[in-house]
């Protein structure tokens, strides 16, 4: 049976496929398409119209469609080091005309098969079909081509003809694979440092101009006035270069509608992220991060800060009614640390849900729920984000969130992508225990190249989670 989808999910499917079709249809009139980093101020660019796409956000959905791999290796082959977090190695090869396609017979224009694809064929009953060399025979609705590496400068440069429309109708039709090329990008260092380098490589490959605002690592839980100086004139800046690019003038109402708009969306998702605190939760940090595209790159439009609120209220029914999208009891609640292994979800959630453990605290959504009242409290806003945090204001971030949350354990993701967050994590790990009395175990993998995850692995850690955590319920009740 069809998974029951809420009104408010569905409304929050639709804005980020409208902001993907709007981006297609400006580029295709000839409009500006820009790419940003997740924490530039969306506001300065909505002033001016502009539309945005967000290549952290891409890398996500293409990691997720299992084309992590491909992509991450293009970029190797273009000279990129495998240690560079996996989101830049898919955004660059990207840039540098790099898609995931399908395979197709130039001679007959059929997509080629690969075997090794598809999910077992069922009978009326439910059970698997047995072929007659013993094993499950594959469902050939769900078979798919064989993924192949294409390059839309290669296909470009061909002669117009049906291999030119048969190599561009191959290229794979989901939408983050369908990304406009940039004509200008955005990028904000608060994220990470690891952006400067890589947009600065976009920029050059593509030749585009770049809008850089810094916002440096902060070592103190307040941010000082100066701080606030420093970035304040870079706005300024960064106006100045909007101007330049689009040759418009800065339209202050549509900034103030766009700041209008960003803060209604955060508080929505906040109050989202908040229905986690409820015991049985009515849902899991997994939904949570599903809508991570919706709050990245839609916080500007009215349409997501109506469609969170839509889901606010499917949220609240939920709670009333007693149901939950967890499809198991919850026995155990705990926090996922850092961002999820997107091609391996349902590696991640089979022991999750063997042992009833649910995911009801994650730190990685909240980050981008903020919300300011003036220009100074919106550039401290901008200067708070994961990795650019101290370890006291991160730690009291988490603890909070796992207090509020009611958790018995934390579940940490050791990502070898993202080394700024992982670095701290062991010192956190050891603060959680001291603070909460709560047991962590930790992980590896990669949040988008799928070589990087030892499902083995994972399942044991799991399983000594679930036995801390089942030891510390034992001596709390003795
Ligand atoms: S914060 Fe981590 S995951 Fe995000 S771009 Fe930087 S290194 Fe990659």
């Amino acid at each position: 049976m069809a998974k029951e989808v809420s009104p408010g999910v569905l409304a929050l499917r639709k804005v980020v496929e409208d902001v993907y079709a709007d981006a297609r249809e400006a580029k295709k009139q000839g409009k500006l398409v820009g790419w940003s980093s997740s924490k530039f101020p969306c506001e300065l660019a909505a002033a001016f119209d502009l539309d945005v796409m967000y290549p952290e956000n891409q890398a996500a959905g293409i990691a997720a469609n299992r084309d992590g791999e491909i992509m991450c290796q293009a970029a190797e082959d273009l000279g990129f080091d495998n240690d560079i977090c996996g989101y830049a190695r898919i955004s660059l090869a990207y840039a540098a005309g790099k898609r995931a396609s399908r395979k197709v017979d130039l001679e007959t224009g059929e997509y080629v098969i690969n075997p090794a694809s598809g999910r077992p064929l069922k009978d009326e009953n439910g059970k698997v079909v047995m072929g007659e060399d013993g094993k499950p025979v594959k469902d050939p609705k769900t078979m798919q081509p064989y993924t192949v590496l294409d390059d839309i400068h290669e296909i470009e440069a061909l002669p117009d003809g049906k291999e030119k429309d048969l190599r561009w109708a191959a290229i794979k039709p989901y939408r983050q694979m369908q990304m406009p090329q940039p004509d200008f990008v955005l990028c904000c260092n608060n994220i990470c440092n690891c952006m400067t380098k890589w947009y600065e490589n976009i920029a050059r490959m593509c030749n585009v101009p770049l809008i850089m605002i810094d916002i440096p690592y902060n070592n103190t839980v307040e941010v000082h006035d100066t701080n606030v100086a420093y970035v304040r004139a870079q706005f300024d800046h960064a106006i100045k270069q909007l101007e330049e690019l689009t040759g418009k003038k800065f339209d202050e109402k549509k900034f103030e509608e766009a700041c209008a708009n960003a803060n209604r969306t955060a508080s929505a998702w906040l109050r989202v992220c908040d229905y986690l605190q409820y015991k049985p939760a009515p849902y899991s940090g997994f939904d949570l991060f599903n809508h991570m595209a919706d709050v990245v790159t839609a916080r500007g439009r009215v349409q997501a800060a109506e469609a969170f609120e839509l889901l606010e209220k499917d949220l609240a029914e939920a709670v009333k009614v007693g149901k939950s999208t967890t499809p198991f009891p919850e026995k155990y609640r705990v926090m996922f640390e850092g961002i999820p292994c997107w091609p391996k979800l349902p590696n991640l959630f089979k022991p999750l849900k063997e042992h009833g453990v649910n995911v009801t605290a994650v730190v990685y959504a909240p980050a981008f729920g903020f919300v300011y009242n003036n220009m100074d409290e919106m550039v401290r806003a901008y200067y708070k984000a994961p990795n650019s945090v101290c370890i006291e204001q991160g730690v009291s971030w988490r603890e909070g969130i796992c207090k509020d949350n009611k958790v018995d354990g934390v579940l940490v993701h050791y990502n070898r992508s993202c080394k700024p967050w992982s670095g701290y994590m062991a010192e956190m790990q050891r603060r959680f225990t001291d603070d909460l009395g709560i047991p962590c175990a930790g992980f590896d993998g990669d949040q988008a190249d799928p070589r990087n995850f030892n499902e083995a692995q994972y399942e044991t850690r799991v399983q000594g989670l679930v036995e801390a955590m089942e030891a510390n319920a034992e001596n709390k009740e003795g």
